[in-house]
């Protein structure tokens, strides 16, 4: 299961240097990280929306450029 880091590897596309990306938060930080971890789950929208999102960059984004 190594293809997900491969999958949002960063684009040539300019971001900020404090962008920073998160797949699932600490535990007690994000409710649907918890969720996901509790039921053993390791595919789901990652935690931080990709920077070239184009539908608002909310957590745990399911467009099609984040997920
Ligand atoms: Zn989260
Ligand atoms: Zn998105």
């Amino acid at each position: 299961m190594t293809e997900s880091n491969n999958k949002f590897r960063p684009s040539s596309k300019q971001k900020p240097q404090d962008y920073i990306f998160v797949h699932q938060m600490p535990e007690g930080q994000c409710s649907y990280c918890d969720r996901e971890r509790e039921a053993g789950n390791d595919f789901f929208p990652n935690h931080t929306a990709s920077w070239w999102c184009e539908s608002g960059r909310y957590n745990h984004c399911t467009c099609d450029k984040c997920f």
